[in-house]
């Protein structure tokens, strides 16, 4: 079997296709080479490896060796150097390479091959001992952390890390020798910090740092396997619904070297700008730098050109201007990869001593917003088509351009403590959390949070996912936590130089402010401003931004499904119909009842005891019920409106305290004991599966009657306005056919003798929530009276898993964990399960009624992969809640692709 191929000097074994074998690096660098591209020579370790090495408990196939033999031997004939040679060596570096882009989620070791017998025959080659200690010294470094601690599983706490300890002798040996930079360290000093390293290595690990090419390979080799199921690659493949069998690939490159004097170099840049998508060539360098010095955010780098160069950074020397023709072929190297791949890249590059060569390129990530600008753009200039471009944009990116802003009022008069790099757009308030864990768990207790880091640290991940913002001191714009928060559409600031954090203490003090956890901020990540305190946020208006409204106009352009709202204030209708909202899917009724003045009349209801009082209390709730409607159905003018009937248990209306019951009794003129009885009765041991739903309006059939009558009403009201509105009145958690009938049965009396009394003609049609499995089972028989069905999907999952809704919270974590479950069925619907019963259902409906309009209302309307699913099993409709709006439309276009 081939488990390796390699890749230098124009050509590849591998192509870009071949991503699941060779991880998207090694596809990319093998197809770099076919487009002619310098790359440096290599060959790639394939994740069948990666699946073998865990199948078989941590043994690699056996022809892995002599195959790696021979890829090293064709890099050795194209660099003219032997790895381990004492004259002429090659250092190679040791890279991880997922399918699918994990940024610094897995682990590099570079230089490797140095050793006590190759150092000299380096520096006789080089000339420059500095060069070759500082190599040295990085690859000790990144070998301890990687291989000797981490792949090792050896969990040292936080801050005590062996890397963590060897940069502390570095620091402490330049604060001895009054010197400020790396670079100031001469060859000697630098030779004697790696041998204070080694000493450190031994005393913290046990064990010595290998002075054997071949050990340092295959230490590397391993390392980067085990990285794999390290925690942080796993953090990250559970939010990002990466599988764990895919495994990680190896690229083993020959090295080239940015640090080897003013004439070298290294950098990080986007085909477009991943901040804001504006066709622009954006990135950062720092010469005579390794790329690590880039990504980790130690030094600042440096503005790649001159257009992209801002107040903060107009004083840096950009690439184009200190090496002008090295930029230029750079970005020929843009536009070629551009036109090959027709999508934005981030590429990684190294000059070494003049010469330019390519690391990597992948498609790079970008915000939501530029996301939407380079898709369209893209269109426009004609190197995709639309449907691509709709296929371009996650449907939850969209979802960051109706996230909040700060108010710039509120902003207007706000101090600014501080600023840094605008590394994710959006407003963002939280409170202060020093560790990624305390993130997570202050997150869970209900808590908005803020994660703030010295720098950007990849172990941060479950944090960084659980907190509404990143802010740090260290790294730029293309620093770990700024990729990764660009991925998620999170607010994010890097590079706040005058955040100085006591980890310890958990307090950062800025000038003269000090904040300790669980203090409030507000970030403003568009121009990387921080305040303290809460500002007031509001809502982004995604209809300024043209180019979304181009997409969004081609998605509804492509898609079938119809995108409904669930919404039950005339606000939250107009809201929804901004967003493209075509009806209303679901208006609970239930919050209306629980205004002052209604509340009295609906517990006046409960408390009745004879038919008469019960209807003269519902009655009361009529004018405020229709004035209800009214709203709603005319702030949805010419468009559907489903009103659902009263449907939670009634003893969410009587949580009454003492004082409430003495009060209650007095104004409805019974004794307090008399309150406290009906509200013992009203006690039930499951109220979820208890008397709730149409349950409620077969033994109150007045609040059916005054609800249907409130409906109806409206819409006369509206017609005789000439407005024009489609009322659906819908029942809930209807079980059996004769619920149904008991129910509908209420509703047309009421409607027609209405309608003709008042001798109006009203669109107005009745139908049922499909929400239970017995509905499903049976929907052929309730399809046959129901104009429509609406799949209630959050009770139809609670009903059909058996799993309480509000209860799931307590064992889901690790149901999620044990991979018991995949997903969270309540966010995501259930296809196997629930999904079959609604394909049932559909089926049994429509196979007695072929009109029958059918949607959903559940959650999962809002969720892409659930909107898939309606759309195959020919659903009208979904209904979501009205800032899902978007995603859905954008959702149902893919569906359609
Ligand atoms: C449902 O059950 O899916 C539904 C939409 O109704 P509710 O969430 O109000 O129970
Ligand atoms: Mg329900």
């Amino acid at each position: 079997m081939k488990y390796i191929y390699s890749f230098g000097n124009g050509t590849a074994d591998g192509t870009a296709k071949m991503k699941n074998v060779l991880g998207g690096k090694g596809a990319n660098l093998a197809e770099m080479n076919h487009l002619g591209i310098p790359v440096p020579p290599g060959f790639t370790i394939t994740t069948d490896v990666c699946t073998h090495y865990y199948k078989h408990d941590l043994v690699f196939p056996e022809e892995l060796k002599s195959q790696t033999a021979d890829a090293l031997k064709n890099v050795e004939t194209i660099m003219d150097s032997s790895f381990g040679d004492k004259e002429n060596p090659l250092l190679i570096s040791v890279r991880s390479g997922a399918r699918q882009s994990m940024p610094g989620m897995m682990e590099t070791v570079l230089n490797v091959g140095l050793t006590s017998v190759t150092i000299p025959g380096l520096i006789a080659k080089t000339g420059n001992p500095r060069f070759v200690y500082d190599a040295y010294r990085r690859l000790i470094t990144m070998y301890a952390d990687v291989v000797m601690e981490k792949a090792a599983g050896i969990e040292p706490a936080e801050g005590q890390g062996v890397r963590q300890k060897l940069e502390q002798i570095l620091d402490l040996f330049k604060k001895e020798n009054g010197l400020e930079k790396d670079t100031d360290l001469s060859g000697d000093q630098m030779q004697e910090i790696t041998e204070t390293y080694k000493k450190e290595i031994k005393n913290t690990l046990g064990s010595d740092f290998p002075d054997d090419p071949s050990a340092q390979l295959w230490g590397g080799v391993e390392a980067v396997f085990k990285s794999w199921n390290g925690a942080r690659a796993i953090s990250y493949r559970r939010i990002e619904n990466i599988p764990d069998e895919w495994g990680t690939a190896v690229n083993v490159q020959a090295m080239v070297f940015g640090n080897m004097g003013d004439d070298s170099a290294t950098g990080v840049a986007f085909t477009r700008n991943p901040a804001t998508g504006e066709n622009q060539f954006y990135g950062e360098w720092l010469a005579n730098a390794q790329g690590e010095d880039v990504v980790a955010g130690l030094r600042t780098p440096n503005p790649l050109n001159e257009a992209t160069k801002t107040a903060d950074t107009q004083h840096l020397p950009s690439l184009e201007s200190s090496m002008p023709e090295l930029y230029s072929k750079l970005a020929e190297i843009r536009t070629n990869l551009e036109n090959h791949y027709t999508d934005m890249q981030d590429i990684e590059f190294t000059i070494q001593e003049g010469r330019l060569w390519m690391l990597q390129t992948r498609v790079g990530k970008r915000n939501g917003s530029a996301a939407i600008k380079m898709a369209v753009d893209m269109v426009d200039e004609g190197l995709i088509n639309k449907n691509t471009a709709l296929l371009r944009v996650k449907p939850e990116q969209l979802d960051e351009l109706l996230h909040p802003m700060i108010d710039p009022e509120s902003e207007k008069n706000a101090d600014v403590l501080a600023k840094g790099l605008p590394a994710g757009p959006g407003g963002a308030k939280g409170r202060l959390t020093f560790t990624a864990d305390d993130a997570e768990s202050w997150h869970q207790n209900g808590e908005e949070v803020i994660l703030i880091r010295e720098e950007t640290s990849p172990e941060d991940v479950h944090g960084m996912h659980a907190a509404e913002a990143i802010l740090t001191a260290k790294g730029g714009m293309t620093s770990h936590a700024a990729l990764v928060a660009r991925g998620w559409g999170k607010c994010c600031i890097v590079g706040c130089g005058d955040l100085h954090i006591k980890l310890d203490e958990k307090e950062v003090n800025i000038g003269n402010t000090v904040l300790k956890e669980g203090d409030w901020i507000t970030m403003n990540g568009t121009v990387g401003k921080i305040y303290q305190g809460q500002l007031n946020l509001i809502p982004a208006n995604p209809d300024t931004h043209k180019e979304y409204k181009d997409l969004m106009a081609w998605a509804d352009e492509v898609r079938t499904l119809k995108i409904r709202t669930n919404a039950d204030s005339p606000d939250d209708a107009s809201q929804a119909r901004t967003f493209g909202a075509q009806g209303i899917g679901l208006c609970r009724t239930e919050h209306m009842f629980f205004d002052e003045e209604r509340i009295l009349a609906v517990r006046k209801m409960i408390l009745a005891d004879n038919t008469k009082d019960k209807r003269s209390a519902v009655m009361e709730l009529l004018p405020f019920q229709k004035k209800d409607f009214k709203g709603i159905l005319a702030a949805m003018e010419n468009l559907p409106v489903t009103i659902r009937l009263l449907d939670p248990p009634l003893h969410e209306f009587m949580t009454l305290s003492d004082d409430q019951m003495a009060e209650l009794a007095e104004s409805v003129g019974v004794e307090k004991s008399d309150v406290a009885k009906r509200v013992a009765e009203l006690h039930e041991l499951n109220p979820m599966l208890g008397h709730r739903g149409c349950r409620l309006g077969v033994a109150y059939p007045e609040i059916t009657e005054m609800q249907a009558r409130a409906i109806i009403e409206a819409g006369v009201e509206l017609t005789q306005e000439g407005k024009t509105v489609y009322p659906e009145i819908m029942i809930p958690l209807v079980g059996t056919v004769t619920e149904y009938l008991n129910q509908e049965k209420i509703i047309r009396s009421v409607a027609e003798s209405i309608l003709s009394e008042a001798n109006v003609k009203l669109d107005y049609t009745v139908g049922t929530m499909i929400e239970l499995p017995r509905a499903c089972l049976t929907a052929d028989e309730i399809a046959e009276y129901a104009e429509f069905f609406s799949f209630g999907t959050n009770d139809l999952t609670q009903t059909t898993y058996g799993f309480s809704r509000d209860d799931i919270g307590g064992f889901l974590p690790e149901y999620l964990d044990k991979k018991i479950l995949a997903h969270d069925p309540f966010q995501s619907l259930d296809i196997k399960g629930v999904g079959k019963l609604v394909s049932m259902a559909v089926e049994l409906g429509r196979g007695v009624n072929s009109g029958l309009k059918i949607g959903i209302c559940g959650e999962h309307g809002g969720d892409p992969a659930s909107i898939h699913f309606c759309k195959e099993n020919g659903l009208d409709y979904v209904s979501c809640s009205p800032f899902r709006v978007p995603v859905a439309r954008l959702a149902a276009a893919q569906a359609e692709l």
